[in-house]
């Protein structure tokens, strides 16, 4: 099969023209991918920014898909060959604590496609039967591809922060995860205002349904968020830039009691709080990490149902991933761009 592979860190993709086929196992599905995201998550693993346990050379990205089921194993059940599907990436054990709470992206045992092994920068990909969630037809393959990360996410991190109808929400950073954010806190009832520090996704933004959108290199970025909240921050915070910068005039956005929901990081750069603040104001500090597979099970019905579009801004074919990751280390994509087998 033909994919594209990660030889060496901080160089581009090569194209692998006779890539094994992934064996599957008894209880696992064979799926031939028909389109794969590209996520940031991605640039981080072609600069060498993850643990050397986790990415090992030569690797195949891709975390993010969609295709038809091509072959199963001998013990799954339900998987007729062409059916359409996307999966939820995080392969969990299934026993301990975290997973029998429904908590699977804690799991201690998780391994992920694009992480610790072979993704979907490829023409099949293989994950055991358990992650596959289907999709009918009314989502492009393009689109259904964007669904276990950059939609998933944001709703995972919107359902732990409890968002409500009628309450405010801040959403920092409107990439490919942000601008979908938008449209789960709208489907949800909250009121949106989104900022980031790129005029022209503010205007993409504000077209997903974004109440108020301001440009974060504000000075008076905190004061803006007091004025459109009555003085008294937003409920809810989500953080999808996660650095530094962001976070210290993010969480003093939030207002007293609300939760600061905490999905994007950036390696090596810790965060610094004023415990004084902390302490006063009750903030809810929430690590938000991926989604669970029945998060991803409600973003595909959700989509079924027209609440929430998935943004593809741009489209390339496999063997031109290095555009596509160039593309997105510039700042060119608005959404996400994507790739097709
Ligand atoms: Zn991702
Ligand atoms: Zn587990």
């Amino acid at each position: 099969m033909n994919a594209m592979v990660l030889k060496e860190f901080n160089a581009a993709l090569v194209i692998d023209t006779a890539a094994e086929i992934p064996e599957i196992g008894p209880d696992e599905v064979l799926i031939k991918v028909k389109a794969c995201g590209i996520c940031r998550t991605d640039l981080k693993i072609q600069k060498g920014l993850f643990d050397n346990r986790i990415i090992h050379l030569q690797h195949i990205m891709g975390h993010e898909f969609a295709g038809t089921v091509e072959r199963a194993g001998s013990r799954v059940r339900g998987m007729a060959v062409g059916r359409r599907v996307v999966a939820h990436f995080y392969i969990s054990c299934g026993k301990c604590r975290f997973c029998k709470e429904g908590r699977e992206n804690l799991c201690s045992h998780i391994t992920r496609p694009g992480f610790e092994l072979a993704g979907a920068y490829a023409q099949y990909v293989k994950v055991p039967a358990d992650n596959v969630v289907p999709l009918g037809d009314r989502i492009s393959f393009e689109e259904a591809a964007v669904l276990p990360d950059a939609v998933a996410t944001p709703y995972h991190a919107l359902r732990m922060g409890e968002l409500k109808p009628g309450e405010s929400v801040l959403v920092v950073g409107l990439g490919g995860l942000g601008i979908h954010a938008i449209q789960i806190a709208k489907a949800l009832g909250g009121r949106v205002i989104a900022c980031d520090i790129d005029e022209a996704r503010l205007k993409v933004a504000a077209g997903y349904g974004a109440d108020e959108v301001f440009n974060a290199r504000d000075d008076a970025r905190v004061e803006k968020v007091q004025d459109l909240t009555d003085g008294d921050g937003v409920d809810v915070c989500l953080d999808l830039v996660g650095t530094p910068a962001s976070f210290a005039w993010a969480l003093p956005s939030t207002r007293k009691g609300g939760r600061y929901l905490l999905v994007g990081y950036a390696p090596n750069q810790p965060l610094q709080i004023d415990t004084v603040l902390y302490h006063v104001c009750e903030w809810r500090l929430l690590g938000c990490r991926a989604s669970t597979r029945q998060d991803l099970v409600e973003v595909v019905e959700l989509t079924e149902k027209g609440l929430i579009k998935p943004v593809i801004d741009r489209v390339y074919a496999l063997e031109r991933a290095n555009e596509g990751l160039k593309d997105l280390a510039e700042g060119k994509i608005l959404g996400r761009g994507v790739l097709r087998m």
